[in-house]
């Protein structure tokens, strides 16, 4: 695409001081969501998990760097930990760390923040409290709802009320079916997701537990995940302490909360002094652990007035920023031609805003993104990584569900990366071609795409 933007040299700064001059290329793993997508919420397979194999498997695939979700939205920490809940018993991240560490892999951590559905049940006085009614709930109820991706299956011979033992946050809902469509592609019993409040105790819980696993592990950076609010509801958080907040700031506007941009500035606000939080709680344990936000590029009123995510002030209180662009999540032209269409359009879209909003994460921000090996195919992954990659390399999401092909197709970019230095533009179309021909040979695509075609008809 024209007018890709390329990182400067103090935009790579962070990255080059803690990992060198090579590019990076990262996997990642989400423990909780089970062997293949990630629409489930599964604790027991966390238990088969086998750390060495997947490592082992990370390195014969030419990646360098590999990211594990210790914490996600159900709230599990999957590590050894006193602060937070661990309903497995296992400490994935020692048995990580260490073979990483052993075999010179870059090892990232992701912790999952605001969103945290185990503490919203524990806790519901830290949860966001809504400001106005809605479908489902009235002013002044905490913010407990449905969750969007989780979905949870019974095992055979164990009931509903056996799970919610386990499962506290389960509800008695389920989703039946699975369609097409990014938001239906779940199916199973429904748990719910609680977004906290910026000013309650859930905030004293994280950063204690974000101290606790910088200072237990060794970990290159630990990156925030759900640093924003829910993006559904504006409305949050109208509990006391944040209306005093607001009202103390802001005099004149306290009686039209909803109703001025002020609000969209202290919500955004109270998200950076978290970041802040966050950076100082892993800084304060070792200065070379980096810190990362995660964020969903979208239009500015996405991020301004619904996550509520400034990006600049979120850049100058941690190390880089990780914009998660997953285009082909929105459709793939393995679901039909229609979807396919979509998915180009969404990949269109976020290169063109990622250029767009460059500018707005900051002169000396560091960007590095991740994109989506599931839910799509080799040659819809492999544009994506062309497609954002600004120098530093890119990540992908995720290790299990990631299809035999696309491995191939990630071994044959690796291959690519590893020749490339640090800020070097990423590999061109016609080289990603090259890489799909050989994969398209081993593994013939679902839908041959429309340059494979016209070769082809050459070549006869
Ligand atoms: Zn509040």
């Amino acid at each position: 695409m024209k007018n890709h933007p390329m990182l400067s040299e103090i935009q790579m700064q962070p990255f080059r001081m803690h990992l060198g001059d090579k590019k990076i290329y990262s996997q990642a793993l989400m423990p909780v969501r089970g062997p293949l997508g990630f629409r489930k919420l599964d604790y027991e397979f966390v238990n088969q998990i086998n750390p060495k194999e997947i490592i082992d498997k990370i390195i014969d695939h030419n990646f360098n760097s590999f990211g594990l979700v210790v914490k996600d939205t159900d709230g599990a920490t999957i590590a050894n930990t006193k602060i937070g809940w661990n309903p497995t018993g296992r400490d994935l991240v020692q048995e990580f760390s260490d073979i990483c560490e052993k075999k010179n892999i870059v090892f990232m951590l992701s912790i999952t923040n605001m969103n945290d559905a185990y503490k919203g049940w524990q806790h519901p006085e830290t949860v966001c409290v809504h400001i106005k009614d809605g479908k489902t709930h009235k002013a002044g109820d905490p913010g407990m709802h449905p969750e969007g991706e989780m979905r949870v299956d019974l095992p055979e011979g164990v009931t509903l009320e056996e799970m919610q033992k386990k499962i506290p946050f389960l509800t008695d809902k389920i989703d039946e079916k699975t369609g097409a469509s990014r938001g239906s592609r779940g199916q199973g019993y429904i748990p719910l997701t609680a977004f906290h409040c910026p000013r309650s105790e859930h905030i004293d819980y994280m950063v204690d537990l974000v101290k606790e696993i910088a200072s237990n592990y060794h970990v290159h950076g630990i990156l925030a995940d759900y640093i924003r609010y829910h993006h559904g509801y504006r409305d949050f958080c109208g509990c006391e302490r944040c209306r005093t907040a607001f009202a103390e700031q802001y005099p004149a506007k306290a009686d039209k909360i909803l109703k001025c941009k002020e609000w969209d500035q202290f919500r955004m606000a109270n998200i950076v002094e978290y970041g802040r939080k966050f950076n100082d709680a892993v800084k304060s344990v070792d200065e070379k652990i980096s810190t990362s936000w995660f964020n969903l590029p979208g239009p500015r009123i996405y991020s301004r007035k619904l996550v509520s995510q400034d990006y600049l002030g979120l850049t100058n209180v941690m190390d880089s920023a990780i914009p998660m662009n997953y285009p082909y999540l929105a459709g793939t032209v393995d679901d039909g031609k229609k979807w396919g269409r979509l998915g180009n359009i969404m990949h269109w879209y976020f290169q063109k805003n990622m250029a767009h909003r460059f500018k707005d994460y900051g002169e000396d921000a560091s960007i590095y993104c991740i994109t989506n090996s599931v839910e799509c195919n080799a040659e819809e992954m492999l544009k994506s990584c062309i497609g954002y990659d600004y120098g530093i390399g890119i990540a992908l999401f995720k290790y299990y569900g990631t299809k035999e092909d696309q491995w191939y197709a990630c071994k044959l970019y690796g291959g690519l990366l590893d020749q490339q230095k640090l800020g070097d533009r990423p590999p061109s179309r016609e080289q990603i071609r090259e890489i799909l021909r050989k994969v398209y040979e081993k593994y013939p695509p679902k839908v041959i795409p429309r340059w494979r075609k016209k070769e082809l008809k050459k070549l006869a």
